[in-house]
């Protein structure tokens, strides 16, 4: 559910304090993302950055000899164009968006020049992008340690936590990317979701069911994200933000706290 002020509706743009956040916007458009289109190409010149509010994206990193990986979703939690906070005009990444809605968006020049002149936003993004490496790391260990099944949990309820709703548009090449495996895997691990409960199927649709149990089931590394998220940005978001932020990862932090 999108808050009606829509200036709240993305984490790292609520962080900020309420003028630098009125400045901030007022160099920012609203614009609509498509589904399924691509918002850059890996090493493509980056124009824009975007702060999705009810969108998301996926970010894949593409191998030479092997399959694209997908590394993250990214959506009001975060934002798509992070290396030009570092200065770096191009991204090493192909984001493509996996949920349709808006976003703010904001051309490369003015978010450099204000990261310039607003110590809030430096703070904030810089922030943000710790947490980006800490995700990559827990990429990195997901990858080496934990099964399909655990991996395809965690990313349903990421995508369910960026999504705002238990329903969520995955198509079978996108689930094939997310676990690196093939597309008749998918059919059959999302099979077995269903036999258990945990999802309701269909080729483009997944319907979220249970989600106790698909927490259960997902690998630590969709704690251990939220974690390192509320750790490096949680004291920053307004109260109700904040709130509503945990209250959409309920499950995940009621994993937390019984540890
Ligand atoms: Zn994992």
């Amino acid at each position: 559910v999108i808050q009606k002020d829509l200036s709240l509706a993305n984490c790292l743009i609520s962080a900020l304090p309420t003028q630098q956040r009125a400045v901030f916007l007022a160099h920012c458009e609203k614009v609509e993302l498509k589904l399924h289109h691509m918002l850059h190409q890996a090493g493509a010149l980056l124009n824009h950055a975007y702060f999705p509010m009810d969108s998301f994206v996926s970010v894949v990193f593409p191998v030479l000899d092997a399959p694209d990986v997908q590394v993250a979703l990214i959506g009001n939690e975060g934002m798509v164009g992070a290396s030009l906070v570092l200065g770096t005009n191009t991204s090493a990444f192909t984001c493509r968006i996996e949920r349709g809605g808006r976003a703010f968006c904001i051309h490369r020049t003015a978010l450099q020049q204000l990261l310039e002149v607003d110590p809030a936003l430096r703070n904030i993004l810089n922030r943000y992008l710790g947490v980006r490496q800490i995700h990559l790391a827990q990429q990195a260990a997901c990858l080496n340690y934990h099964s399909v099944e655990q991996r395809l949990a965690r990313w349903l309820l990421m995508a369910r936590d960026r999504a705002q709703s238990n329903e969520v548009f995955l198509t079978h090449q996108v689930l094939a990317i997310m676990l690196g495996v093939r597309r008749e895997s998918v059919t059959r691990i999302a099979g077995l979701f269903e036999y258990r409960g945990l999802i309701s199927y269909s080729p483009g649709y997944v319907m979220l069911l249970d989600e106790p149990g698909l927490v259960r089931l997902a690998c630590s590394c969709y704690q251990s994200d939220l974690l390192s998220y509320t750790r490096a940005l949680g004291d920053l978001m307004p109260a109700a933000q904040a709130q509503r932020f945990f209250d959409s990862q309920a499950g995940g932090l009621d994993v937390l706290s019984n540890k």
